[in-house]
């Protein structure tokens, strides 16, 4: 088994694991699933801080949110505005064209979060769209968006808001209420920490109405959200996961237990983890907006990222990531998000990373596990 330090899926706890082994009923005909599920949902909302979005849970890994957001709001020709400062900023315009909309890219360094008064100023002159896509931790950089005053600009030209949280949420506090996110997107691999397999959304009152409102039919079965939106009254659109949302909720009722100290443990373990990186005089991929759920780091010349991520693999046992696209070549990433986010995890990273450096003749200024350990202390 490796260690798993990847920016997700991240390490499973054993509790999360044991409920997926759990006696299964048929969860289209046994009532009480159905109570199950709803009560689940309901404590996701409670998570969100929201009373005014429906959660679900939907069964498929965490893109099918992005998508069904995507299919759900687009109608062919409606113009949508896809916040671009990352990978998975970018990828929105794919499922926006893909249901015959036509995507407005809003292109930004990718160095930096969304500066809002930019964004405001741009809309300015061109508001005319019917939602914006936009992402609060995208992952492959480890750029953290204000999503809240983001949606609240966007809301104030009657723009509705998809948010794309799934490596964020309970990792990086996120306030619904204090947001006008109309379809937010989570997964259970990330910070929450169960397996890969399920999404979960919170659909605003405004974005189900502009579904129902549509002139044409929302053009996916299984991407569909308003299929979802009384199953409680009548039935589920497919037969639920049940296993997978046996875990889920345990993950949440682990999420509960520590949640008033959760967010600041990520905070004191990615700043730890950047100093570390930062002290030996390795460069950070970001300027400014670092999320505290991953770190990107630029691999220093001497070492390709294949031979790095291939030495930490097979000569020390643990995984952590590449990146994409444009970054692809250059940055790797440390998670340190839900399960990951403990020092016992992070610093065998960070000693592994400091000999293999050594070994290839990189010259450091300090030894990354000892900065790290003694901030983790402090
Ligand atoms: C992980 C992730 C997703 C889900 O996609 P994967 O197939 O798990 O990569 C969506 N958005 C973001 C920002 C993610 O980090």
């Amino acid at each position: 088994m490796y260690n798993v330090m990847t920016a997700g899926p991240v390490t499973v706890s054993e509790k999360v694991r044991m409920a997926r082994s759990l006696p299964c009923t048929n969860p289209d005909l046994d009532r009480d699933f159905y109570d199950y599920y709803k009560e689940t949902c309901e404590l996701f909302e409670k998570a969100a801080n929201t009373h005014s979005h429906q959660a679900l849970i939907l069964g498929g890994e965490g893109i099918l949110g992005l998508e069904a957001a995507c299919a759900s709001l687009t109608e062919p020709g409606d113009r949508v505005l896809v916040i671009d400062n990352g990978i998975f900023g970018e990828g929105f315009k794919d499922f926006v064209s893909i249901y015959g909309g036509e995507p407005v890219l809003y292109t930004t360094d990718y160095h930096r979060p969304v500066d809002v008064e930019a964004l405001s100023e741009y809309l300015k002159k061109d508001s005319d769209f019917k939602y914006a896509t936009v992402v609060h931790c995208d992952t492959p950089s480890g750029i953290l968006n204000d999503v809240e005053e983001i949606s609240k600009l966007l809301s104030s030209y009657g723009i509705l808001t998809v948010a794309d949280s799934v490596a964020g949420m309970f990792g990086e506090p996120l306030d619904l209420s204090n947001s006008a996110i109309d379809i937010l997107c989570g997964g259970s691999q990330k910070a929450l920490s169960a397996p890969p397999g399920l999404t979960m959304i919170w659909v605003s009152d405004r974005a189900f109405e502009a579904m129902e409102n549509r002139k044409t039919p929302i053009a996916s079965f299984y991407a569909n959200i308003l299929a979802y939106r009384n199953y409680y009254n009548s039935e589920f659109p497919y037969t639920m996961p049940i296993s997978d949302i046996k875990g889920l909720r345990t993950a949440l009722d682990n999420y509960f237990e520590i949640a008033d100290t959760t967010y600041e443990r990520h905070a004191r373990i990615a700043a730890a983890c950047r100093k570390a990186l930062r002290t030996a005089g390795i460069q950070l991929y970001l300027e400014s907006g670092f999320a505290n759920t991953v770190t990107a780091f630029v691999v220093p010349e001497g070492l390709t990222v294949a031979e790095l991520l291939s030495e930490l693999k097979d000569d020390y046992g643990i995984l952590i990531s590449g990146s994409y696209g444009v970054l692809a070549d250059t940055v790797v990433r440390i998670g340190h998000m839900g399960e990951n986010a403990h020092t016992y995890k992070v610093a065998p990273v960070l000693a592994a990373l400091n000999s293999i450096f050594k070994k290839h003749g990189i010259q450091l200024a300090c030894d990354m596990q000892e900065v790290f350990l003694k901030e983790m202390e402090a």
